[in-house]
């Protein structure tokens, strides 16, 4: 009955749900479609987001964050294309991509004689399964003659739920290489705790989603100063991702996290204005001089 139902403009709700559908397939297909010839255009970039130690006051690394700028399509966000190609196993290349655009850069840092500082990338949950990733990173240093610090590791726990034992093999390889391995979106999933109970990992990166809560609920707040109370008798260092305001990066200060990411020390910047945003930055330096508001 609910579906012979009609809407006042006198379209069957099936039926707008149907075009829907269709509209997100027919542009699932048009962005895969189109994946291969804008990864050789050079429409898929790299940004750089810094992280900032707050004790330090110093930048203690970046994430690499991709940016697609499509030539029809306009800007495609992550949150868009990321979860299609991880279903349709485009991820994989995607991936690879931006690590060697990662190393490429600090190859090209390093030469000019700058300082650098390591920059971290995300690694799907289906790279694991679909590559030899230690292999594959062991050779991406070999060629650029890289040492395993500059290249940092960010992962999440749907790899773990899919594989744990395997994913602990491969994490465990990927440390005697050498990598840093950063736990991505700590605290917004089933096995957050489990998995760190199990896997050899350096740092969290508490999810945002519990200081986005902080204003309105005094429990997030609590919660963030839990996980980083935790990670201390862990041993472990924290990044609070999503820091917008001087209000939350004094209270994470505060509470000792040691490290933030966000909009609030600077949005995700193209390579050029990370390139320029490193040679101004002499560490330690005051909180003016880095929230420089590049635009995205
Ligand atoms: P993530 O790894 O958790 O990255 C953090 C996201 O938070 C980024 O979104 C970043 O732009 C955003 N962000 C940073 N600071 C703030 C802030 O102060 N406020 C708010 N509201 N957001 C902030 P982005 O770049 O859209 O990426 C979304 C997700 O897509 C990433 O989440 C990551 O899971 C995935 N992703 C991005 N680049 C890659 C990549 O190269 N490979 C893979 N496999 N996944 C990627
Ligand atoms: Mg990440
Ligand atoms: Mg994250
Ligand atoms: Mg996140």
């Amino acid at each position: 009955v609910a579906l012979q139902s009609v809407t006042p403009n006198g379209i069957k709700p099936y039926a707008v749900y149907d075009n829907i559908m269709h509209d997100k397939m027919r542009r699932d297909q048009m962005l895969a479609a189109s994946m291969k010839n804008s990864l050789d255009r050079g429409e898929f970039q790299v940004f750089y987001q810094p992280m900032y130690d707050f004790s330090t006051k110093q930048i203690i690394r970046a994430e690499a964050l991709i940016r697609w700028f499509h030539h029809e399509l306009g800007t495609v966000h992550p949150n868009e294309f990321i979860p299609l190609f991880e279903r349709n196993g485009m991820i994989v290349a995607l991936d690879q991509y931006i690590w060697e655009a990662v190393c490429r850069y600090q190859r090209q840092c390093l030469d000019a004689m700058r300082s650098i500082v390591p920059v971290s990338v995300n690694v799907s949950r289906v790279d694991f399964y679909h590559q030899d990733i230690v292999e594959l990173l062991t050779i991406l240093l070999r060629k650029y003659d890289l040492p395993p610090h500059v290249l940092e590791l960010e992962v999440t726990e749907s790899a773990y739920m899919d594989d744990p034992r395997q994913m602990r093999v491969i994490l465990t390889q990927l440390k005697e290489v050498g990598f840093h391995i950063l736990m991505d979106d700590f605290g917004s999933g089933y096995s957050s705790l489990n998995m760190l109970m199990n896997l050899p990992v350096d740092t969290l990166k508490i999810d945002m989603l519990f200081i986005r809560q902080m204003d309105i609920s005094q429990r997030a707040g609590d919660i963030i100063g839990s996980i980083v109370q935790m990670a201390q008798w862990l041993n472990l260092e924290t990044v609070m991702e999503g820091v917008e305001t001087r209000e939350q990066s004094e209270y994470l200060k505060n509470i000792g996290c040691n490290a933030g990411q966000g909009y609030y020390f600077s949005k995700p910047i193209s390579e050029t204005d990370f390139f320029h945003f490193m040679d101004e930055y002499t560490p330690p330096v005051s909180e003016e001089i880095i929230n420089i508001d590049y635009n995205m």
